[in-house]
C-alpha cells in the first residue's frame, strides 16, 4: 500500500488567463460553513440566492439562469447539449478555447457513422466552420455573410477568446442571428464578471454559459454559469437532449427552477456540496458589492497601466481585453517565449504561453485590481525579461508605472 504525503501547494502569484486569485472571504466560507446535505434549507435557500444574485450579474430575465457544477467546459457542456446530431451549426473559432467548444459542437453534431469515423475529432458534414485567424477578432460581418449562406439552425462564438486575448463582435453575432432567425449560442468564460453587458441586449442569443474561476473568481466551488432563454428551452423540451446530468431543464430544478417558473422548493438533480454553495453565494455577494460597472472599469484601467510597462519593456501588446495582456518578446527573445514562461513560473509566478500557434506570452490581473498587485505582476515579469537577456532599464519602467498611478489619483 501506497499512502503519499500529505499534498502541499505553494501560494503562487496566479497572474495567468485563470484561474484567479480568490477572495479570501470565498476561501473563508468553503473552509467555515457547516456541514449539510443538500436538501438542508440553508443549503437550498443559498442556491435560490445565488440563482438571483447570478441574473442580476448576468442583466437578465432568463429564468433558466444558474450554476452547473464543474468547470467552464462542464456549463459548455450542458449548453452546447442543445446541439443534436446531424443539426446544421455554424460555428466562429478564433482561438483555442472557441476550438475546443467547436470540437465539442462536432462530437454533439456528429451522426453515428461520422462519430465512428474519427471518434475524438469527427467532421459531421452539417457542421461549418468558419475560422478567422489568431489574434483577430471575429466580426459581424463575417457571421452575417456565413449566416446568410449557410442558414443554419444554430451559430456559435466565444464571447471573449482567451487563447488570444480578443475580443469578437457580440452586437454583430446576436443581430446576425436575429435577421437570418438562427440560434446563438455563445461562450462567456473569460467575459462574464470582467465586462459590463446585459445579455438581456443580444437577443440573437439563446444560450450563454460561462465558469467559476475567472471572473466571477470562485475557483473552490466551481459553478460554471448558465443562461437560456425560453425559446432554447422550448427547443429541449420538444426534442430532447442526450444527457442527464447537465440536462438544461432537468440540472434547473435543483436551484428551484421548474416548469419555467421559480418555486420556493427545489429538486433533487445530483449531490450539491454545502461548501460549494456557500462560497459561489459568496464570489457573487462580491462581485455585486463592488458593482459590474465598477469592476469593468477597474480592469481596463489597470489593463492599461500594465501594458504601458510592458511596452516599455519592449514588448509588442496584440490583446484588447481588459483581464489578459497577450504579448509578443522584443526581437532579441523572440522564440524563447515558452522558456522565459518556464522559468518565471519556477519562481511561483504563474504566466502562460498561448497553448495554439503562435507562440505569444499571456499575462492576466484577474483580481489584482490595486496598484500595489499591478507593480508586482510588472516588476516580476520585468525580472523574468531581464533574467532572459533583455535589455531596458527596470528602473525607468517601474518609476513610469509610479507616475501612471500618481496622474491617476
Ligand atoms: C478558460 C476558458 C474555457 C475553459 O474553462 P475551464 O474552467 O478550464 O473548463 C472555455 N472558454 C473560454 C473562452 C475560456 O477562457
Amino acid at each position: 500500500m501506497t499512502v503519499f504525503p500529505q499534498l502541499e501547494i505553494p501560494e503562487t502569484l496566479a497572474a495567468g488567463p485563470g484561474p484567479g486569485n480568490t477572495d479570501p472571504r470565498v476561501l473563508e466560507r468553503f473552509a467555515k460553513i457547516g456541514v449539510a446535505d443538500h436538501m438542508q434549507k440553508d443549503v437550498l435557500r443559498g442556491m435560490l440566492e445565488a440563482k438571483l444574485m447570478l441574473r442580476e450579474l448576468w442583466g437578465t430575465k432568463n429564468v433558466y439562469t444558474y450554476g452547473v457544477a464543474g468547470t467552464g467546459f462542464s456549463g459548455l457542456d450542458c449548453v452546447l447539449s442543445l446541439v443534436l446530431p446531424a443539426d446544421k451549426v455554424v460555428v466562429f473559432p478564433n482561438g483555442t478555447f472557441s476550438g475546443i467548444d467547436s470540437l465539442t459542437i462536432r462530437m454533439k453534431a456528429a451522426t453515428a457513422e461520422e462519430l465512428a469515423a474519427d471518434s475524438l475529432n469527427p467532421q459531421p458534414a452539417s457542421v461549418v466552420t468558419v475560422e478567422t485567424a489568431h489574434g483577430k477578432p471575429v466580426t459581424g460581418e463575417t457571421v452575417d455573410k456565413a449566416l446568410a449562406e449557410h442558414k443554419p439552425m444554430w451559430a456559435f462564438m466565444a464571447h471573449w477568446e482567451t487563447g488570444s486575448g480578443r475580443i469578437n463582435d457580440l452586437k454583430g453575432f446576436s443581430d446576425a442571428c436575429l435577421k437570418h432567425g438562427v440560434m446563438g449560442i455563445v461562450d462567456a468564460v473569460s467575459s462574464l464578471g470582467v465586462g459590463d453587458f446585459n445579455i438581456d441586449d443580444y437577443p440573437g442569443v439563446v444560450a450563454w454559459a460561462s465558469c467559476p474561476q475567472k471572473g466571477v473568481l470562485a475557483l473552490p466551488l466551481t459553478y460554471a454559469p448558465v443562461s437560456f432563454t425560453d425559446k432554447a428551452i422550448d427547443v429541449i423540451k420538444a426534442r430532447g437532449c442526450r444527457t442527464y446530468v447537465h440536462h438544461p431543464v432537468l440540472d434547473a430544478r435543483h436551484w428551484g427552477i421548474i416548469d419555467g417558473k421559480d418555486v420556493e422548493t427545489p429538486g433533487y438533480h445530483q449531490t450539491h456540496s454545502c461548501y460549494a454553495v456557500a462560497s459561489f453565494h459568496e464570489a457573487l455577494r462580491i462581485i455585486l458589492s463592488y458593482g459590474r460597472a465598477a469592476k469593468a472599469t477597474d480592469y481596463m484601467y489597470h489593463e492599461k497601466a500594465l501594458r504601458q510597462a510592458v511596452e516599455g519593456m519592449g514588448c509588442e501588446v496584440t490583446s484588447d481585453m481588459p483581464s489578459l495582456i497577450v504579448l509578443n518578446l522584443p526581437g532579441k527573445l523572440a522564440g524563447k517565449e515558452k522558456e522565459l514562461v518556464q522559468g518565471a513560473r519556477s519562481q511561483g509566478f504563474g504566466i502562460w504561453p498561448t497553448l495554439s500557434e503562435p507562440v505569444q506570452v499571456r499575462i492576466g490581473i484577474l483580481n489584482q485590481l490595486s496598484a500595489e498587485q499591478i507593480d508586482e505582476i510588472a516588476s516580476r515579469f520585468a525580472d523574468a525579461m531581464l533574467a532572459m537577456g533583455a535589455e531596458f532599464d527596470k528602473q525607468q519602467v517601474m518609476s513610469q508605472l509610479k507616475s501612471y498611478y500618481a496622474k491617476a489619483a
